[in-house]
């Protein structure tokens, strides 16, 4: 435990970051580079992640999960940024943090069963399906519908961005039960093998290469209504709920990823000699490495407050927001000054540091962008 008890990392934390960091050392990060470039990785990943208990670190042991506090989480995600290799972590995160938590909390004994206890175990892949060609932000806009018929809701629509979307068994989907606006947004599940489904196209990006963005297509796919989550048009609840997840661990890459370029910077420019000094002694970069060290303490520590409002299931909209928004602009700032720190080679795949400022940029975008964030911190503070 640290000096004042805060963070409140254990022994068994520290044996946990070990397993996690052993697993990252051997089955992630000497493929990170190749995985990149194929704009793909092996699902095999996941039972290998199931096995060692670290799928199901925001689950109930009542569903095979951990049962375990937050800071495990905060570990985990700490420790995945190691890989190198965003595009999986973010898979990984997807699957963890955003499309199951909402499974265990709110789903029945068959959901939880089909869906939730075989993710754990890495055995079927989740996604999250929010997003939608014509809205992204303005959640309350969604088009996709769901029209009760007999005892199946029919779904008909189309979703844009869906990490993970190309290789899920389900999804777990926001559509429209009810009228307009977010009174008549419902979550549920859909498997993939449902007729009607579709993966019209993986989309190309600027970073996160590794992992599949999807847009998906439904075409009369009929779910059993059972495989509705909660109480239905209560969906848009949910989703901001779920966002808490998702935006906090958005926020822990961030600092991880930013840590990770700067200490990479600094290497670097210890190596390298020009005008017959090591870079990172020219003034102005240990300025500039000093102003960026001091704004990722700040980060760290506004994320790890908002990590124990959280972890103490007490009102941290404000907090994650904040963490979410401060450390995912850092992180994007620090990749970009970092990038520069290494000169031509930075503008290379011979360093790490050109993929890191590529996978970066999305952190500001994915899970809510920055705009977003300010939005929800002015309500939050009455402005
Ligand atoms: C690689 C990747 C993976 C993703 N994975 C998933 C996923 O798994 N599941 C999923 O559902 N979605 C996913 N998304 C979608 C992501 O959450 C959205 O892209 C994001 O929420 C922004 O929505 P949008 O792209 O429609 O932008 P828009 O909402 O169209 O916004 C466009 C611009 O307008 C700004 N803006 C919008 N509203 C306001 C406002 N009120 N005030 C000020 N500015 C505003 C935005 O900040 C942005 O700059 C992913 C996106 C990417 C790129």
């Amino acid at each position: 435990m640290s000096e004042r008890g805060f963070p409140p990392f254990t022994e068994e934390h520290a044996i946990f970051r070990k397993t996690v960091r052993d697993f990252v050392q051997k089955e992630l990060a000497p493929h990170a580079r190749e995985w990149d470039r194929a704009g793909d990785f092996p699902s095999a990943i996941f039972p290998k992640l199931g096995a060692l208990g670290l799928l199901g670190l925001r689950h109930p042991d009542s569903v095979g999960g951990a049962g375990v506090d937050y800071w495990y989480t905060v570990v985990f995600a700490e420790e995945l940024v190691h890989s190198r290799c965003a595009g999986v972590n973010m898979a990984i995160a997807v699957q963890t943090d955003m499309a199951t938590p909402v499974l265990s909390e709110l789903g029945s004994d068959e959901i939880k069963r089909e869906f939730v206890m075989p993710a754990i175990r890495g055995e079927r892949i989740g996604a999250l399906g929010i997003t939608e060609p014509g809205c992204g932000s303005d959640v309350a806009a969604l088009r996709t519908t769901a029209r009760l018929d007999g005892d199946d809701y029919v779904v008909n629509g189309a979703k844009t961005f869906i990490t993970n979307g190309a290789r899920a068994s389900f999804i777990t989907l926001a559509a429209r039960t009810g009228g307009e606006g977010h009174t008549g947004i419902s979550l549920l599940v859909l498997p993939t093998d449902t007729k009607g489904f579709s993966v019209t196209r993986k989309l190309a990006k600027v970073g996160n290469h590794a992992s599949d963005t999807a847009e998906l297509a439904f075409e009369d796919c009929r779910v059993p209504r059972r495989y509705l989550l909660g109480v239905e048009n209560h969906g848009f609840r949910y989703i901001m709920q779920n966002f808490q997840g998702e935006r906090l661990i958005a926020a822990l890459f961030a600092v991880a990823a930013a840590k990770l370029a700067l200490d990479d910077a600094v290497a670097y420019g210890r190596d390298r000699v020009a005008f017959g000094r090591p870079v990172v002694k020219f003034q102005v970069w240990r300025h500039e490495l000093t102003d960026l060290y001091t704004q990722l303490e700040a980060a760290r520590w506004l994320t790890y407050r908002a990590c124990d409002l959280f972890d103490r299931k007490l009102d941290a909209l404000r907090e994650i927001s904040m963490a979410k928004l401060y450390a995912c602009e850092l992180a994007c700032r620090v990749t970009d000054r970092c990038l520069q720190l290494h000169g031509g080679y930075g503008y290379t795949d011979e360093f790490d540091i050109s993929r890191a400022w590529r996978d970066a940029r999305l952190l500001t975008i994915g899970g809510g962008t920055s705009e977003v964030m300010k939005e929800i911190i002015s309500k939050t503070l009455g402005l």
